[in-house]
């Protein structure tokens, strides 16, 4: 039995938290192993090529729960992997002509542009498979000491019918899957006790990267890296574990059997995991053209938006992506930067500073959106209805913060903007970057025409604004603009 963690008063851990487990198909109260402690263990992905947006959900929505746990006051050691020794990298350096490392390195150093790109911090640790060997060579003798692995002619198989809870994550009929693996026979592996038995460790083949092992020089299996590393930076025990559903089974299912027969002990006590996301409502397949690097997306949108795109939906839904969601969510965010902007005006425009008796009580009636904004993330992590409290929020913000409003009013509002949207790791502060000389140089020449009553030329700058997707406001405190 786990016990209740112990919090200080006033603390966000006081209010239970509840994720779904697919371990027990429920929504379960969230305690920790360690008390104020989180471990948690993200798959990572092949990197073989830039990202694609399905790979993006994970990192998206993982990264959100971490920030959220973060915000209630746990300390959080997040792992997430990169799988840096698989077929799709040793064929990929095949086809270019240069090694496996350079095609990983190139990669990883990628998926960490795209990561930034999206506002998803780096994982406490990021291990790389090809730097643990030694680990998984050390698992796998474990495991054959314990009589839940054999070898036949170099290659080691772990014996899934030794494991009496094989199978507890997929809640799959193991009689049913074994008639299946059966009836699709692999070549090589009719060596094997029972057809799920899976792979630890295998021989090399000419021209891949090995290692020298005591069965065969070769490499693991993709399974054993993730329970090496995971034990190595999280321990033998940990409370989440977690990626894209299409890895519960065979994947996590074999991580699973490894941990738990080599440590003797459950291996994660939560398991979540993110449906897909399928593009105009049909898998994403490079062969149905319908496939999207995070990359290409970032040439079209700020990648801020697809971070909101992927959090208006509960992670556990399949999310469809079309350019029509993707324009809704831009504009969606735009209210929430828009708003944003208001406050920073408000904020320097105010003539008072102090807040009002009636401000006061305003700022009380406002804590409701954080109350719906946590109930909502404390119900396994429902972004969709987070995002809907922010928005009550900005309409708060949009009705109440009016022109003679205090500066501490305003500023008390904008905190809670940032608070609550840096939880959801969105930036809604407009980004510097958009403030180019250019823009502002063309509306000082606008203003010159103007002044001049050379209406023309005015109304030519801002047609030509327009036409860059810059849009020219022109209010009481002078002119300002947006994008469209
Ligand atoms: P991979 O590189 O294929 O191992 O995938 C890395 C991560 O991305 C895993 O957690 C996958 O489950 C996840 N993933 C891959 N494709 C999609 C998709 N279309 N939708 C959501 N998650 C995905
Ligand atoms: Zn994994």
């Amino acid at each position: 039995m786990n016990q209740l963690p112990a919090v200080s008063e006033g603390s966000g851990m006081e209010k239970p938290m509840k994720i779904y487990n697919t371990l027990t198909k429920r929504k379960e109260e969230f305690v920790p192993i360690e008390p104020g402690k989180v471990r948690m263990y993200v798959c990572g992905p092949t990197v073989y090529n830039l990202i694609h947006i399905g790979n993006a959900r994970p990192m998206i929505v993982f990264d959100t729960a971490r920030r959220y746990l973060e915000y209630k006051g746990y300390e959080v050691n997040y792992v997430s992997n990169f799988t840096d020794v698989d077929d799709k990298i040793i064929n990929k350096a095949i086809e270019e002509g240069v090694s496996a490392e350079e095609i990983s390195s190139r990669y990883i150093a990628e998926c960490k542009k795209d990561m930034e790109g999206m506002n998803v911090r780096p994982a406490t640790t990021h291990p790389q498979a090809t730097k643990e060997i030694p680990g998984m060579i050390s698992m796998i003798e474990d495991l054959m000491e314990k009589g839940y692995a054999y070898n036949v002619n170099g290659t080691v198989y772990f014996r899934t019918r030794k494991f009496k809870e094989y199978g507890k994550l997929s809640h799959k009929n193991l009689d049913d899957l074994r008639s299946g693996f059966r009836a699709i026979r692999v070549t090589g592996e009719e060596q094997k006790e029972d057809p799920l038995d899976f792979v630890l460790w295998k021989p090399k083949k000419e021209g891949e990267p090995y290692w020298d092992a005591p069965w065969s020089q070769g490499r693991p299996g993709w399974h054993i890296e993730c329970s090496v590393m995971s034990k190595h930076y999280l321990g033998k025990a940990i409370d989440i574990h977690a990626g894209g559903e299409d890895l519960v089974f065979p994947h996590h299912e074999n991580e699973i059997a490894q941990s738990e027969c080599c440590n003797g002990c459950e291996f994660a006590r939560y398991w979540m995991h993110n449906a897909f996301l399928n593009i105009d409502n049909r898998k994403m397949s490079k062969s149905l053209g319908n496939f999207f690097t995070v990359r290409e997306i970032g040439e079209k949108y700020d990648l801020n938006v697809l971070r909101f795109f992927m959090l208006s939906a509960h992670y556990r839904s399949p999310l469809n992506f079309s350019e029509e969601i993707m324009e809704a969510s831009k504009n969606s965010l735009e209210r929430m930067i828009t708003a944003m902007d208001r406050l920073n005006s408000a904020i320097s425009g105010a003539k008072t500073q102090e807040l009002t008796e009636d401000e006061k009580k305003k700022l009380e009636d406002m804590k409701q959106y954080r109350g719906k904004f946590e109930a909502a993330m404390d119900d396994d992590i429902n972004t969709a209805d987070a995002i809907a409290a922010v928005f009550e929020l900005v309409r708060f913000a949009n009705t109440e913060v009016t022109e003679g409003a205090s500066k501490d009013f305003a500023e008390a509002v904008r905190k809670e903007m940032l608070e609550l949207t840096d939880i959801l790791g969105l930036i809604v502060e407009r980004k510097a970057e958009i403030l180019d000389e250019e823009i502002e140089q063309k509306i000082a020449e606008r203003q010159a025409a103007r002044k001049a009553k050379d209406f023309a030329k005015a109304d030519a700058i801002r047609d030509e604004l327009l036409a860059k997707g810059i849009v020219l406001m022109d209010t009481r405190e002078g002119v300002k603009w947006k994008k469209a």
